[in-house]
């Protein structure tokens, strides 16, 4: 299996070893690879006060008969290969626990007290968890589907039907329209009090991004904007989105709010946002990382 790893960040995905079954079957039953079991979406954490990730080797695995259709080759990272298994049984996610002094846990509240290498797989493997269980059943002909290529297609079990399916991301778009010295922030009501982001939504069918740019901020903010220009880019798996951030300058800065997403959307200075610290969103989302550029650009 070698070959030149194209990795940033040491996670090599090695998709072209996801037809080698035998390689597979290896390393799955190796003591030195690293399973990843999720359990109602949410993925195994020690007990302390700020959780880690806990992997389990197969010896941690009894009722392995749980998890065949389920199980996800993700990758190798620092030449550990890794697996994804949805542990469907509250029974085995019981005796796993027990045997790993471990919880499973939600894992947006914790994100932010795992390192990122941790949550880049985790969220991985929650992904697939999510994906293999809406897939179940073909959308053409209505017939169970099976695993297939280490967890990365799902195939129509009717022989004559054969459709494959395929996991993928929705598009969406998230934007820092700047006015001079302020920007665009709006905020939906569920969000915890006084916070801000920047403003988003996915891009429709037919659209180029720039396009959704342009309309996605029109219809929440009433803002027309110009001068669209890409940032970064950040998957988001809950469920399935990925995140185009763009800054953007506002050719008109009157808001009138439209389609009923935001319950409020107002322009801040950049002293204001240095001031009050409840205004940034959360330090993992790309909306802060674009947020901070700008705030940091005088
Ligand atoms: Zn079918």
């Amino acid at each position: 299996m070698n070959k030149n790893s194209i990795s940033i960040n040491g996670f090599d995905r090695y998709s072209f070893i996801r037809s080698d079954k035998s390689w597979l079957n290896e390393k799955f039953f190796d003591e030195n690879s690293r399973i990843i079991p999720i359990h109602n979406l949410n993925v195994l954490c020690d007990t302390t006060e700020n959780p880690g990730a806990v992997y389990l080797t197969h010896n941690d695995l009894t009722q392995t008969s749980d998890f065949v259709d389920s199980l996800v080759f993700l990758g190798i990272i620092d030449e550990t290969p890794c697996f994804a298994i949805d542990i469907n049984s509250n029974e085995s996610a019981s005796n796993i626990m027990k045997k790993k002094d471990a919880t499973f846990q939600d894992l947006r509240p914790v994100m932010p007290l795992i390192g990122s290498r941790d949550n880049e797989l985790l969220v991985l493997a929650r992904f697939t968890s999510y994906w293999h269980s809406k897939n179940q059943y073909c959308g053409k002909c209505g017939s169970k589907t099976k695993s297939s290529n280490a967890g990365h297609v799902r195939i129509c079990m009717n022989t004559e039907c054969n459709e494959n399916f395929f996991p993928s991301m929705d598009p969406a778009i998230i934007v820092l329209v700047s006015s001079g010295d302020r920007c665009l922030l709006g905020r939906q009501k569920e969000w915890p009090e006084g916070m801000y982001s920047t403003l988003a939504g996915f891009v429709e069918p037919g659209e180029t991004i720039e396009e959704a740019v342009a309309r996605e901020i029109h219809e929440e903010s009433g803002v027309t904007v110009e001068k669209i220009e890409y940032q970064h880019s950040q998957p988001w798996l809950f469920p399935n989105s990925l995140m185009l951030g763009f800054i953007a300058t506002a050719k008109d800065d009157e808001i009138c709010l439209g389609d009923n997403e935001l319950e409020d959307a107002r322009w801040f200075t950049r002293e204001e946002i240095r001031s009050d610290s409840k205004i940034l969103p959360p330090k993992i989302s790309i909306s802060h990382k674009l947020i901070i550029e700008w705030v940091n650009c005088e």
